[in-house]
């Protein structure tokens, strides 16, 4: 039989791609969204056949609808041989935060919270399957890391004390820190919580289950749809800019390529790894792992991290 893979937000972008790829490499796909008419229309038109992947049905930013997702799946009686979390939202141009069903600022829930506790449940389902070589990765970024030139623009990512979790991230709390709202920060924050979240998967449970956990930068995949609410001039710029000036620019099949790879390839089986191809890419460039940024390798902040994280998702 094929392995089964689980990915989330997969109607657009590099998880679109993926799952393409994943197919294209013999295996069955999940694909976990919030409209499940878009995704199929997408799947049609990037050629994936029908026979080779499911749509199910999950809403990131409620925790409820993770659960929901959680039994749906087991339904199909499938094993659980990879789980990509992969599915985000970028709203750099909010005034105001917006927030989750639950009442959590909408950024970090969905990008964070609703991964949190979608690895924790699906844990228990990949340790069952029988599969030798299982993996569960999550999508990193450039920006989680200010020691990267990719990261360098202002507002830096900064979780300070965590006092934003301390106080339970809801109404007025709207930041990690506990500051004032930064919608392009709450992106960034967000993907440093997704790299510890993915360390503290290591550290924990590496050993007693062999699952490798990893995270990866696929590179700056500069004309996805996760631009779409910005200025629509700099949705044009963009892609040019880092097709030109930066050198960053990778095509969306080739990042979804790379996140197949990065499941599939005994070259990165290696628990704890943060995968990289580079800033630039240089043709035949080689990946590399990549030492992600102070704040994302500090494991007192990690584990702080992971336990008001299980408090705000009911696991503790
Ligand atoms: P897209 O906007 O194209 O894809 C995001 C996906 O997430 C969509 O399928 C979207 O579904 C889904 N999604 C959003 N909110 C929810 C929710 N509440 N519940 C379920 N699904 C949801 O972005 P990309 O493909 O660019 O980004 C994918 C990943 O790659 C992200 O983790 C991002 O951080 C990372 N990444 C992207 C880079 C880039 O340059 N683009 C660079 C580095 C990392 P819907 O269609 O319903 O909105």
């Amino acid at each position: 039989e094929k392995p089964t893979v689980v990915i989330t937000g997969t109607s657009s972008g590099v998880g679109l791609y993926a799952s393409k790829a994943f197919v294209q490499r013999g295996w069955f796909v999940v694909m976990a969204c919030r409209d499940l008419m878009k995704t199929r229309k997408a799947a049609q038109s990037v050629g994936i056949p029908e026979d080779s992947y499911t749509v199910l049905h999950i809403d990131l930013g409620s925790l409820d609808s993770v659960r929901r997702f959680v039994q749906d799946f087991r339904k199909t009686g499938r094993p659980l041989d990879a789980l990509v979390c992969n599915a985000a939202i970028y709203m750099p141009l909010l005034k105001e935060p917006l927030w989750s069903l639950d009442g959590y600022e909408l950024t970090m829930t969905t990008n964070h919270l609703g991964h949190f506790l979608l690895c924790n449940l699906l844990l228990d389902d990949m340790k069952k399957s029988p599969r030798d070589d299982k993996r569960m990765v999550i999508l990193g970024t450039v920006t989680h890391n200010p020691d990267e030139l990719g990261g360098k623009i202002p507002p830096r990512p900064d979780l300070g004390d965590l006092d934003g979790f301390a106080q339970g991230f809801k109404a007025p709390v709207t930041m990690a820190d506990g500051k004032k709202f930064e919608p392009v920060k709450a992106y960034k924050d967000s993907k440093v919580c997704n790299v510890l979240t993915m360390r503290e998967l290591h550290r924990r449970y590496h050993e007693s289950t062999g699952i490798t956990f990893t995270s990866l930068y696929p590179g700056c995949v500069a004309d996805t749809p996760l631009f779409r609410n910005h200025y629509p001039l700099f949705q044009k710029l963009f892609p040019w800019f880092q097709k030109n000036i930066t050198g960053g620019y990778v095509s969306q099949e080739l990042a979804g390529e790379r996140v197949a790879a990065v499941v599939i390839d005994s070259e990165f089986r290696q628990s704890g790894a943060y995968w990289s191809w580079g800033n630039r890419q240089k043709k035949d460039g080689k990946f590399f792992v990549q030492r992600v940024s102070r704040q994302a390798r500090d494991d007192e902040k990690g584990e702080k991290m992971w336990d008001f994280s299980a408090r705000l998702v009911g696991l503790a």
